[in-house]
């Protein structure tokens, strides 16, 4: 567990989200004050959970009025703050617009808090929730690299606002968090780059586009099996750690692989099997390469066949030690992480609704 040394306010960007809820819950329970800047501070729906965790806590939470799109609105959020810790950016990879939807919110958004921590004299620390995708873009990136391992040496080179659109969208937002780190001297950037999160949330209704791939698993979409499609997955609890230790760690820097296990969607759903398969139609074969590629265009969300060709029966490897060395990171079971997700989305009814 890290020594968290500063009394003053640390800003959390994407309160609101899946990730940011457990990083203000571990920052509320150290005892400190989160300022969270949030869209839509009286969405009583997207907030109540977080003042219910400060109400449960021994810190205390204050909630701003922000967007990443605008410009100067963290302002009032960052003052006074050592350390911010900018989590907000979209996770969806169904959209229309990947300009719109994705990138504008990603770049704009670092360079709108990144520039607002140079001009914040109080600021020393940002952590910025990058994400693996800024390291590859498919799983056939792994056969480009030298060591047949994905580690923070490596750039995602192959997604484009066309292909792959949310990887491109977190490389540019991640590279330009590193520009503007560089042409100051006050603060220093330390950034995470987890793998797929999985775990439950705190807040009722997710959107990221972990549940998405969750749910699948149980709704009957993957009825005719799971594809052995390789990802690296890490528990959001785990994570939420790792980005206090990255707030805190006073030596942290550079970039930090934060995933705990190499593994692809067959097996990750194999490990709901024994508590739910009788259940739930929880994929029981794999779903062959070939015939993803044949229907997984006209799938929800439509899946390009560039993708399954890229990614399907093509494993993910990572090295996580920098993490684990530099961060302390630890990683729970994947097992653990997987009934716990799907365990409270039963409770929440989403495989009874239509
Ligand atoms: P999430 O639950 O959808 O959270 C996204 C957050 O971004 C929400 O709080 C959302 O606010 C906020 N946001 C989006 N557009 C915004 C805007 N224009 N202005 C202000 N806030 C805006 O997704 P998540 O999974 O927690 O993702 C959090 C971070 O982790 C992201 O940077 C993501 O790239 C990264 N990450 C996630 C995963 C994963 O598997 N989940 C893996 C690697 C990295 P609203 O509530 O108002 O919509």
């Amino acid at each position: 567990m890290v020594a968290i040394k500063t009394t003053q306010p640390v800003m959390v960007t994407g309160a609101t989200g899946y990730v940011a809820g457990w990083i203000v819950k571990e920052l509320l329970d150290a005892g400190l004050t989160v300022h969270a800047p949030v869209r839509d501070p009286d969405d009583r729906a997207k907030v109540d959970h977080l003042e219910a965790l400060a109400a449960g806590s021994t810190g205390s939470i204050r909630l701003f009025k922000a967007d990443l799109l605008e410009p100067g609105s963290y302002r009032d959020a960052m003052a006074g703050c050592e350390v911010v810790l900018h989590t907000a950016s979209p996770f969806k990879v169904d959209v229309k617009d990947a300009q719109k939807e994705l990138v504008d919110p990603a770049l704009l958004g670092t360079r709108n808090i990144l520039e607002e921590a140079s001009r914040t004299s109080s600021v020393r620390r940002v952590v910025l929730t990058s994400s693996c995708a800024t390291i590859y873009g498919d799983n056939a990136d792994l056969l480009k690299t030298p060591a047949g391992v994905f580690t923070e040496d490596i750039w995602n080179t192959s997604s484009s606002l066309q292909h792959n659109p949310y990887s491109y969208s977190k490389t540019v937002a991640e590279k330009e968090a590193w520009a503007i780190a560089r042409k100051q001297g006050r603060w220093n950037l330390v950034v995470l780059n987890p793998s797929l999160v999985v775990g439950p949330s705190l807040n009722d209704q997710p959107t990221s586009e972990s549940f998405a791939m969750v749910k699948r698993m149980g709704d009957g979409s993957l009825r005719m099996g799971a594809p052995r499609w390789g990802f690296g997955m890490v528990d959001v609890r785990d994570l939420a750690k790792a980005h206090l230790a990255a707030a805190f760690t006073p030596a942290a820097s550079g970039r930090h692989i934060i995933s705990g296990h190499d593994t692809d969607l067959y097996e990750a759903a194999r490990l709901l099997l024994p508590r739910y398969g009788s259940r739930y139609p929880i994929p029981r074969r794999v779903m062959p390469k070939w015939l993803l590629w044949l229907i997984g265009p006209m799938a929800d969300g439509g899946l390009t066949r560039q993708a399954v060709s890229k990614n399907v029966n093509l494993p993910w490897k990572s090295d996580n030690g920098r993490g684990v060395k530099n961060l302390g990171a630890t990683y729970r079971p994947l097992e653990v992480s997987m009934n716990d997700m799907f365990e409270q989305m039963v409770d929440r009814g989403v495989f009874t609704k239509a």
